[in-house]
């Protein structure tokens, strides 16, 4: 039986995950802080542990989770050992075992992805130290994507500047795109045309056509697309002309894009349930972000529903998607000529595991369906070690 620990390594965090060939988890935690004083939240069989530490880097992270599994349980020998990479760029299509040469490509991507690919190399180069011998797999975010048809990736910019600098969509969260839709069709006992909404503090939604991603709201960056948390989504590419040819600079717009944009930006907060307390509260602002945030995602809808040539499943995930039955509703109202609506009760009831959320008789099915981004790196990681 493989056991496998996922590792999702941020810039200060180092998310991990322990499973058995049965796919149970035997452990999960959190190293956050790295870098400085940190701390340690692990959960095995022994219910939950916080412990105080210094973290100066990833590979203190691993050690630090290695001596709490040894003080708590559970006993740490992974067969494999699967690691979440945002961008594989136009080089990697599938998950890949890593090796020197594979780890310099992933290092070399970080060009494309400096805020993502920097902590993934970091959590790589850490367990290859931590656990020699044992296989390392490089999960990638864009892998999912790269069934894309041509005219879905490119980019209509200058042909070969574009191919000689890598600008095309590659789009990201594949991971949970294609977890959800596989469990869609589990689900509905068939794999057809689906738009998956990944709605969490990142966002994106996914045209899905027989199991295969046909296009995606992220691009060359996970800055295009929806509305999320603390990044705006689509913007007229002009309007960064004109803030850079009026003073502000280029890291200074870096900021403004990924840090101080989306509900972030329009309204101060990124968390949604503080945006929704503000509109309940009669916050102008905040109603104004919601309206944006559903108008977004509607526009997304309608567009993936004419690339797919119809639609089988409309199916809500992450952290917005799973839990706000009041988002669901705005995304969803409205649309019932293209045989979307929503069933209040379902919509309202809380529940664990994939659900509908719509009618029985209704035309297009919606649903929830929590995402498990560590479950489905814990499986490609097993079928890559495989024979
Ligand atoms: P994720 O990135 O998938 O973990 O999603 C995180 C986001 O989910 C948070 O920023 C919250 O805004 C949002 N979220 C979590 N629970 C709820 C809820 N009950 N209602 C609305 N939004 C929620």
């Amino acid at each position: 039986m493989t056991t496998v620990l996922v590792v999702n390594s941020g810039s200060s965090s180092l998310k991990y995950q322990l499973l058995d060939g049965a796919e149970q988890v035997l452990a999960s935690g959190l190293v956050e802080r790295i870098g400085g004083a940190g701390s340690i939240t692990h959960r095995g069989p022994g219910g939950e542990v916080t412990v105080a530490a210094d973290v100066p880097n990833h590979r203190a992270a691993l050690a630090l989770m290695m001596a709490t599994c040894t003080e708590h349980g559970p006993q740490l020998a992974p067969d494999v050992v699967g690691h979440r990479v945002v961008h594989g760029g136009a080089r990697f299509s599938a998950p890949v075992v890593v090796d020197d040469e594979v780890e310099a490509a992933v290092e070399e991507l970080a060009a494309l992805a400096p805020l993502h690919n920097p902590p993934g190399l970091q959590g790589i180069r850490a367990a290859r130290a931590t656990f020699p011998g044992v296989p390392q797999v490089a999960v990638f975010d864009t892998a999912f994507h790269a069934t894309m048809p041509p005219e879905a990736r490119t980019y209509a910019v200058d042909a070969d500047l574009a191919a000689r600098r890598g600008i095309r969509r590659y789009g990201f969260h594949g991971t949970s795109h294609e977890y959800v839709s596989q469990e869609t069709a589990r689900f509905l006992g068939h794999a057809g045309r689906f738009v998956v909404l990944h709605l969490g503090n990142g966002a994106s939604a996914c045209a899905v056509s027989g199991g295969r991603s046909v296009a995606t709201s992220m691009g060359l960056t996970p800055l295009e697309g929806l509305v999320m948390g603390t990044r705006g989504g689509d913007l007229d590419p002009g309007a960064l002309l004109h803030l850079l040819r009026t003073g502000m600079t280029v890291d200074e717009v870096d900021t403004l894009l990924n840090r101080r944009s989306g509900l972030a930006g329009l309204t101060g907060t990124g968390d949604l349930r503080d945006v929704l307390a503000a509109a309940a509260r009669g916050d102008a602002q905040a109603a104004l972000a919601l309206d944006v945030y559903a108008h977004r995602i509607r526009g997304y809808v309608g567009a993936y529903l004419a690339h797919l040539g119809g639609l089988d499943a409309l199916v809500f995930t992450a952290g917005v998607g799973e839990n706000s039955p009041e988002v669901r509703a705005r995304v969803v109202e409205g649309l019932g000529h293209l045989g979307l609506v929503l069933a209040p009760a379902r919509n309202e009831a809380r529940g664990r595991g994939a659900r509908l959320v719509s009618p029985d008789d209704a035309a297009v099915p919606v649903l929830v369906v929590p995402t498990d981004e560590e479950l489905q790196i814990a499986r490609h990681a097993r079928a890559v070690t495989a024979g």
